[in-house]
């Protein structure tokens, strides 16, 4: 590494740490790694999107910090995801160690400097022996020789640390992607479901839930077949994401049912949204390649509710249930409630 690049390495880090700090967002390696690009300025459409985020949502949230991981810097290779945590982790714990190191020998480098000059200039008033000078020098050198010693292991430290958030932030984020997303339509899964809608419940931030459950899949599945059912799937899937919009989130909750988050919406935008998937389904069409049959018939139902003070996720989710059930009682292909 050229000097120039580990002044500027030292210089991001010692920026990104900071506003972290500013911005409450954990330092688990993941978000280390997105503030460091961030302070970097290596992605301009990454800032871009931060700032949007923190400006729209009024905080840095744990999922626009993983969103905006999974987005700018998750890539293709698989290791193990534990054992990338760790060695991550353990990297900036020991790189912050280090600094901290570095930083109190610079002080105390200060400190000699301020004293030793004190003294020199007392050379000029009192007039101190030769002796005396060469201490003053020799202490003088002794000092930074510390100092240059304890910065070059850092450099060290750095070096190896850019090269591993370089490698690590490809391969951990691959694998997180994995735990988080559904094998079959690629969407978000059950298990960020329960995160994001904790994670907005705990951050106070006001969101509405849709729920929605195909039509009369199973018959679906016996007239055609599952494989063919496991396209349907992966067809709602791709259009629920196709009209997710304002950091709205579609996940496939289970089976055939799914799930979208809408942060800031209230239960009336939910419905409208609602409404425009219900028509995106109607309008799929799929090829039953054993008889040649185009089908385009597929509905689903859907229930909305939005997050009042005071309630737990549950309660949403409940809620939402309710007006899906309903939905499918007063004849599917619906979106209730009818109003609110
Ligand atoms: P309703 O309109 O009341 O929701 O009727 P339904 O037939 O959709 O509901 P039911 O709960 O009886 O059946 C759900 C079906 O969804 C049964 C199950 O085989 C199917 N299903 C669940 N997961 C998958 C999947 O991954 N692939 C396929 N092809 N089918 C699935
Ligand atoms: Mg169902
Ligand atoms: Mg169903």
């Amino acid at each position: 590494m050229s000097n120039d690049s580990f002044s500027e390495s030292t210089a991001t880090l010692k920026k990104a740490v900071p506003l972290m700090i500013k911005h409450k967002v954990p330092t688990t390696p993941t978000n280390y790694a997105l503030w460091y690009t961030y302070t970097s300025q290596q992605m301009p459409q990454l800032n871009v999107a931060l700032d949007q985020g923190i400006k729209e949502l009024g905080h840095c949230t744990p999922t626009l910090c993983d969103d905006l991981y999974q987005e700018h810097l998750a890539s293709e290779t698989d290791k193990d995801i534990n054992q990338l945590k760790l060695s991550l982790t353990a990297m900036a714990q020991e790189l912050s160690h280090s600094m901290a190191e570095t930083l109190s020998d610079t002080n105390n480098f200060h400190d000699v400097l301020e004293s030793t000059f004190g003294k020199l200039e007392g050379l000029n008033k009192e007039g101190l022996s030769i002796e005396e000078t060469m201490k003053l020098v020799k202490e003088l050198i002794q000092e930074s020789k510390k100092i240059r010693q304890s910065t070059g292991s850092f450099k060290g430290q750095l070096n190896n640390a850019q090269e591993e958030i370089a490698t690590l932030r490809e391969a951990l984020n691959k694998s997180q992607q994995l735990v988080n997303e559904d094998a079959l339509t690629g969407i978000s899964n059950r298990r960020a479901f329960d995160r994001d809608i904790e994670s907005y419940q705990q951050s106070q931030i006001p969101f509405s839930l849709i729920m929605l459950d195909i039509d009369h899949f199973k018959e679906f599945n016996d007239n055609f077949s599952h494989l063919l059912g496991d396209q349907v799937l992966k067809a709602v899937a791709r259009r629920l994401v196709a009209c997710c919009q304002d950091y709205a989130k579609a996940y496939r909750y289970g089976g055939e049912e799914f799930a979208v988050l809408l942060p800031y919406k209230s239960l009336s935008s939910a419905r409208q949204q609602a409404e425009t998937m219900r028509k995106a389904i109607e309008r799929i069409s799929v090829l039953d390649k054993r008889s040649g049959e185009r089908i385009n018939s597929i509905t689903a139902s859907f229930g909305a509710a939005s997050h009042l003070n005071n309630e737990s996720s549950r309660q949403v989710i409940e809620q939402a249930d309710h007006y899906l059930n309903q939905a499918k009682q007063l004849g599917r292909n619906r979106v209730l409630p009818l109003n609110g």
